[in-house]
C-alpha cells in the first residue's frame, strides 16, 4: 500500500510552542496514521512544522521528532516573519510533493477531527475546503462581537470572506499553485483564498481552548491584522474621505450664504467658538484622511520593494523526499 497518490501535507506554523508541540505531534500523527491505514492518503504524507523564529525549544523539539518519525518534517526561518508568512512558506515548500495541503494552528484550538472530513471532501472533488467554527464559546464575548462586526464590515466593503473561518483549511495542489501566484507582501490569506476560485465546500468544527501556552496574537497585533485586511482588499476608506469632503463642502456653502446674508442684514455674526470648533474639527478630519491615504501609500511602498517574504535557514521536507 505504498501509494504516492493523494499525498497529504499538514502545515503547522509554530512560534514559541514548546508547551503544546508534543501533544500536537501526537494528535496529528494519529490522524495521519489513521488516514494512511484507511488507504485514503499516501503513506508518504507528512506533517510540516514551520518554526517562525521561536525563542524557546520549539526547533529542537521539531528536530527530535523529525529524527524519530518518518512523517515529521520542518522548516526553520532565520527569524520571526509572522503567522501568514509561515503558512506561505509551508505551502511553497510542500506544493512540490503534496496533492493536498492542510494548514492548522499548533495550539490544537482547531479540532483535528475535521481533517478526515476535509480529506473526504477533497476526495469528492473539492479543491478548497474551509474549516468553519460552529461554536465560539471559548472566545471572549469581546472577541466574538468584534469578529461578527468585522465580517459584517468586510462584506459591506465587498470583500468576500467565509464567516467564522480562519486559516484552518485544505487546498488542493492546483489551488495552492494558484494561490502562490498572488505575490503580495501584505498577506491576508483568508481574503486571498476565495479569490482563486475552484470548487469549494465547508467543514464545521467546534473551536476549543488553547491546549497550553498563551496566545501569540495579542489584541494590538490582532487589530493591526484586521486593519491590514481592510486596506489590502478595499479602497472604500478612500471613498469615505470623498463622502466626508462632499458633506463638509455642502455645510460650508450653507454657512457661507447664512453669514453673508446676516452681514448685509446689518447683524454682526459673532463667532470665536464656532471658528475654533470648525478649525479643530476640520484639522482632525484632514489628519485622519491623510493617514488613510498614507496607509495605502505605505502598502505601495512595501509592495514595490519586493522583499522576500521569508528566509529559510534549514528545511527537512524536501530532504526526506530525496532520501525515499
Ligand atoms: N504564530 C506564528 N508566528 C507568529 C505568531 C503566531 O507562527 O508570529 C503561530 C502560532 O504558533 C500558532 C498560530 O500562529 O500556531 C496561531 O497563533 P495563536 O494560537 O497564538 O493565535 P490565536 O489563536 O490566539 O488567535
Ligand atoms: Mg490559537
Amino acid at each position: 500500500m505504498n501509494q504516492k497518490k493523494n499525498l497529504l501535507t499538514i502545515i503547522i506554523p509554530c512560534f514559541n510552542e514548546e508547551e503544546v508541540l508534543p501533544e500536537t505531534v501526537k494528535e496529528l500523527g494519529n490522524i495521519l496514521e489513521n488516514l494512511i491505514s484507511l488507504g485514503k492518503i499516501s503513506s508518504e504524507s507528512k506533517l510540516l512544522f514551520v518554526n517562525d523564529g521561536s525563542k524557546d525549544k520549539t526547533w529542537q523539539l521539531i528536530q527530535d521528532y523529525t529524527d524519530k518519525y518518518e512523517y515529521v518534517t520542518g522548516i526553520k526561518f532565520t527569524r520571526n516573519y509572522g503567522h501568514q508568512n509561515a503558512l506561505l512558506a509551508g505551502m511553497t515548500v510542500a506544493v512540490k510533493h503534496a496533492d493536498m495541503l492542510i494548514t492548522i494552528d499548533a495550539d490544537l484550538q482547531d479540532d483535528v477531527n475535521a481533517i478526515p472530513k476535509m480529506v473526504d471532501a477533497y476526495l469528492e472533488g473539492n479543491d478548497v475546503v474551509y474549516g468553519v467554527r460552529n461554536s465560539r464559546e471559548t472566545d471572549t464575548v469581546f472577541k466574538r462581537q468584534t469578529a461578527l462586526m468585522y465580517y459584517g464590515l468586510m462584506k459591506k466593503l465587498g470583500v468576500n470572506l467565509v464567516p467564522d473561518s480562519a486559516d484552518y483549511r485544505l487546498l488542493s495542489k492546483r489551488a495552492t499553485k494558484a494561490l502562490l501566484e498572488y505575490k503580495e507582501r501584505n498577506l491576508f490569506l483568508r481574503g486571498m483564498v476565495p479569490l482563486v476560485g475552484f470548487k469549494s465546500t465547508k467543514v464545521y468544527y467546534p473551536r476549543k481552548e488553547r491546549f497550553a501556552g498563551t496566545s501569540k496574537y495579542p489584541l494590538g497585533k490582532m487589530l493591526h491584522f484586521a486593519l491590514d485586511g481592510i486596506t489590502s482588499f478595499s479602497i472604500a476608506p478612500i471613498h469615505l474621505i470623498l463622502g466626508m469632503g462632499i458633506i463638509i463642502v455642502f455645510i460650508s456653502i450653507v454657512l457661507m450664504i447664512y453669514t453673508v446674508y446676516q452681514k448685509f442684514a446689518g447683524h454682526v455674526v459673532s463667532g470665536w467658538s464656532s471658528l475654533m470648533v470648525s478649525i479643530w474639527l476640520l484639522g482632525g478630519i484632514q489628519l485622519i484622511s491623510l493617514s488613510i491615504i498614507g496607509e495605502y501609500v505605505g502598502k505601495v511602498f512595501t509592495e514595490v520593494k519586493r522583499r522576500p517574504r521569508f528566509n529559510i535557514e534549514e528545511e527537512t521536507f524536501t530532504k526526506k523526499f530525496k532520501e525515499s
